[in-house]
């Protein structure tokens, strides 16, 4: 099949009824102005609200506009896979749909890539309008993971960026099922750069990750980079051990050389309670990589489509680019 497709921008989306004809708009003013054929790939991510239907009127109006339709919400992640799947573009641009990332910075990243840029990721400097609790944890979260991940994952940057037809098939290979897809770019290599923004208010709308969901992005960055949080418990056994140990001759020496042994009854307790809580603490992180591998061997399809024909059939035809 003939590429005639130059940029294809991935648009997650989830719930997105109240950002997504502006998000439409802004992109197809931007990806307009690069004079080039591209395509504007919406994915939906079993979306409760009206947003597939704006982006099937956007469709019918514009041939740019594709989009593929999840059967259920599958998460941010898989839907940022499913749209490197189905992309056509020599170079992939990854945005989220409510405007937090500006669709003015991807000419600046066209530009890099013309340079000979294989990864162009977008940096955060400032973030606007997000709870001190979302900036904090963030802030934490890139810091944690950068100390503990084995390859390196830029800090303070999202899944906002522009990659290479090399760099989107080379994640083709890559199928695991709990996806960290900014980790996963590092890993595959190539040359990359960034460029600095400030991160924008959402233009309207909730945010579609609640704390539950963050907290699972989180472990899934972790335990998809790193073994050390396994091997915490290692570290751990030994420093308990030999704090023992001294507790140990402590207590020899009082039985010994003082004539009033202390009862001991609640410093044992405490020494109970204490090494308890470790072994279920280590009893967890075990736990979550188990479930991770349980993942891996069940070999499920990362994500289902609702109308797969579609897609495939706009996969197929020649369509015929308009540029106005
Ligand atoms: N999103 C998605 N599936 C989900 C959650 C979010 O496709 O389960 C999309 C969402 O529509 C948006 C992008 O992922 O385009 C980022 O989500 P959001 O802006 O809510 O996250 P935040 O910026 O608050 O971290
Ligand atoms: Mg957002």
């Amino acid at each position: 099949m003939k590429r005639n497709v130059r940029y294809t921008v991935i648009i997650p989306v989830y719930n997105e009824e109240a950002v997504i004809q502006e998000s439409y708009h802004r992109l197809t003013r931007v990806m307009q102005s690069t004079g080039e054929p591209y395509e504007l790939l919406f994915i939906n991510d079993g979306s409760g609200d009206r947003t597939a239907e704006f982006i099937e009127g956007f469709a019918e109006r514009d041939e740019c506009v594709k989009l593929l339709d999840f059967s259920r919400n599958f998460g941010h992640q898989i839907a940022i896979t499913a749209g490197m799947d189905y992309a056509l573009g020599d170079a992939i641009v990854i945005i989220d749909a409510d405007l937090q990332d500006p669709p003015e910075l991807i000419p600046q990243m066209i530009e890099k890539w013309k340079e000979g840029y294989e990864v162009v990721y977008a940096m955060r400097s400032q973030r606007k309008g997000e709870t001190l609790f979302k900036k904090w944890t963030a802030a934490f979260f890139y810091r944690l993971l950068g100390a503990l991940a084995e390859v390196k994952i830029p800090p303070d940057t999202g899944d906002f960026r522009l990659i290479d037809r090399k760099v989107c098939d080379a994640m083709h290979s890559i199928r695991e099922k709990n996806r960290f897809v900014r980790g996963l770019v590092s890993w595959v290599g190539f040359r990359q750069t960034a460029i600095e923004y400030v991160r924008e208010e959402r233009y309207a709308g909730e945010t579609k990750y609640p704390l539950k969901k963050m907290l699972r992005f989180s472990m899934d960055g972790i335990t998809s980079f790193s073994y050390k949080p396994l091997k915490l418990a290692t570290y751990l056994g030994f420093v308990v051990s030999f704090a023992s140990f001294v507790y140990l001759l402590i207590s020899l020496g009082e039985k010994i050389f003082t004539a009033s042994t202390t009862a001991g009854w609640s410093s044992l307790i405490a020494c109970l309670m204490l090494l308890n809580g470790v072994i279920l603490i280590l009893f967890g992180i075990i736990g979550e990589y188990i479930g991770r591998i349980y993942d891996e061997t069940k070999d499920r399809p990362l994500y289902i489509l609702r109308n797969k024909q579609k897609i495939e059939k706009v996969k197929l035809k020649e369509v015929k680019w308009s540029v106005q």
